[in-house]
């Protein structure tokens, strides 16, 4: 998504991070980019001094950032993997050692090889498709920004200091300076750039303040002390108001803390409609480390584990112990709830140092996924064996990703049986009931859903890609991002004709694409038949209210009519309206005032 700065010269509208209205002064704090003054080639006696002088800053820098996590605040405490992402990245051989190398074998001083080798690193990331890990540079440029300050000596200005209420204006934060906040004094902030995945979000999110990002142009427009409203729900930001824009303001933020307490109430209670229908709400994690907050907020369950970011986050391949112990850990938290583990989903799209595959001219039509694990049996083989065996620790599902037919799941679930029988002659102990499922995101599985259904325990639809394929949107392509229509008409036939032969063959259908925590969609998806819906865990409580005050005969009434209309725009407009005569306090842009 990209701002799109207003016509209006008081408003500006960004990217909508972390919800909640605030009203405050402005207050700019300089995070620009460090300036590299001097960039000169060495002489062969002083690379070591070079050298040493690099590795004090690395010092430095681990200092600093050990100090702030022993220092982050309790209830973010258990956010403090982003830290520790941070002093990974700090010991990392593509940013430490090309560093180090450059210095030696280029002989050019500390500052010009760090920023060359963050170049190199930068050029990686933007081939990465995913979204969510190719904004981890802004993790990888924040470690190198604070190695530069080190280097060059320059100060910044110390967040926690800030003893007055207002709101942050930056051109950008890291995620260590958000921990740094000192959350009592700050209302909230906004900055120039960033995105909707970027970790300085999700601490946003933790804290609970206020966030909206991207704005482009906010430290360029906005002045020390001027009035700000931000809206962290929309993305509005409205600089120097007048009177009657702020009791309108003020009125909203009453309502939406009204609302937020109530729906925060109902979180732990069933997704149950007033008509006794009862959906699954279940929660997608990345990360082990998110296990808890999806306990916190009412998850029945981890509807889907994606497992790249370990081979993403090691050296190297994880063995098939880390992976065990990583399954199981997440597992035995989580019981007597599921855990539905998806394999792999890496490809030439995604990146991984140890598994060079060929830039494709087409990454997401490569070999990714269920492909790439099939090409290469032994990764996939020490992946099956680890979900089997932390299989006894709870209650783990398995689910292969990307599946475009038959043959796929075929040969897929013979290597798991030849691994079940390579585990029995070991001794070694698997749930031997494990329901296996395949991912519903190609047309063509949705096509032969009658066949594959045969096969497996449960199908997951994955809407983000299931849109993608059937519209031929690519999926991080700025430009075609207005088409991404999950009320597109053939989305919603897709879902339904998935469900209906789901039902057909009596398993379970889920949903865990971006759809499924969007309250648009949740009347149409209760209609549709899902078993479930799997999101991110934030997005829960909204849902979960949603369910309970909508009458699943109300909404399949509504299903009858938005099935016969044509057009993506046609279904959003009946749906928001007759969204707001069920639930009137949904935002007027159609936004929850959550
Ligand atoms: C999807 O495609 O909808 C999905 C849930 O998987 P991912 O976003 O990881 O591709
Ligand atoms: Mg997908």
């Amino acid at each position: 998504m990209t701002a799109h700065p207003s016509e209006s010269k008081d408003t500006m509208q960004g990217i909508p991070v972390s919800p909640g209205i605030i009203i405050g002064k402005a207050h700019l704090v300089d995070r620009s980019r460090v300036k590299i003054l001097y960039q000169y080639l060495i002489d062969e006696k002083l690379v070591s001094g070079e050298v040493e002088r690099f590795e004090k800053a690395i010092r430095m820098t681990e200092q600093q950032l050990q100090t702030l996590k022993n220092k982050m605040p309790e209830n973010v405490k258990e956010h403090s993997f982003i830290l520790d992402s941070h002093l990974m990245i700090l010991k990392d051989s593509m940013l430490r050692e090309s560093t180090m190398r450059r210095i030696k074998e280029e002989k050019i001083n500390a500052e010009w090889a760090l920023k060359k080798s963050f170049h190199e690193i930068r050029k990686i990331f933007a081939q990465i498709d995913d979204e969510y890990i190719r904004n981890r540079i802004q993790d990888v440029e924040s470690v190198s920004e604070r190695i530069l300050r080190n280097l060059s000596g320059e100060a910044q200005e110390n967040l926690a200091e800030i003893r007055e209420r207002v709101i942050i204006v930056a051109h950008d934060l890291s995620p260590a300076d958000t921990t740094e906040l000192n959350i009592s004094k700050v209302m909230g902030f906004i900055t120039d750039v960033g995105g909707q995945t970027s970790h300085t979000a999700i601490m946003a999110q933790a804290l609970e303040i206020p966030a909206v990002v991207g704005l482009e142009s906010a430290t360029a427009r906005i002045s020390d002390g001027d009035l700000l409203i931000v809206d962290g729900s929309t993305g509005e930001v409205v600089i120097n108001p007048d009177d009657a824009e702020i009791i309108r303001y003020q009125e909203r933020q009453l309502q939406q803390k009204k609302y937020k307490s109530s729906i925060a109430r109902i979180s732990h209670l069933p997704a149950e409609t007033p008509d006794g229908y009862r959906i699954s709400i279940k929660a997608n994690i990345e990360f082990l480390e998110e296990v808890t907050a999806v306990r916190d907020h009412g998850a029945e369950g981890i509807g889907l584990y994606r497992t790249e970011f370990l081979y993403l986050r090691s050296k190297g391949l994880p063995t098939e112990e880390e992976l065990f112990n990583d399954y199981r850990e997440v597992a035995e938290i989580m019981a007597p709830e599921p855990v539905t583990i998806r394999t792999l989903d890496l490809g030439g799209d995604k990146f991984t140092s140890d598994l060079q595959i060929a830039n494709e001219m087409n990454p997401a039509m490569g070999l990714r996924a269920i492909r790439l694990c099939l090409r290469e049996p032994a990764i996939f083989k020490s992946q099956l064996r680890a979900i089997l065996r932390a299989s006894t620790f709870g209650r783990v599902q398995l689910m292969f990703p990307m599946i475009s037919g038959l043959q796929e799941v075929l040969q897929a679930k013979e290597m798991l049986s030849t691994i079940r029988k390579e585990l029995d002659s070991e001794g070694l102990l698997y749930d031997e009931n494990m329901p296996v499922g395949v991912m519903i995101e190609i047309p063509s599985a949705v096509t032969i859903s009658d066949l594959l259904s045969r096969h497996v325990d449960f199908f997951s639809i994955g809407t983000n890609d299931l849109i993608q394929y059937a519209l031929a949107i690519d999926r991080v392509n700025e430009h075609v991002a207005y088409m991404y229509q999950p009320f597109h008409p053939a989305i919603l036939r897709m879902i339904q004709q998935t469900v209906q032969e789901g039902k057909k063959a009596g398993i379970k259908v889920s949903l865990c694409g971006e759809m499924a925590g969007d309250p648009l969609c949740i009347p149409i998806l209760l209609a549709l038949g899902l078993d479930e819906l799997s999101m991110t865990a934030r997005s829960i409580p909204l849902v979960k209210n949603i369910v309970r005050a909508i009458p699943l005969a109300q909404a399949q009434q509504d299903l009858e009519r938005v099935i016969q209309l044509s057009t993506a725009k046609e279904v959003r407009d009946y749906l928001l309206t007759r969204m707001k005569k069920m639930i009137p306090e949904l935002g007027e842009k159609g936004f929850f005032p959550a």
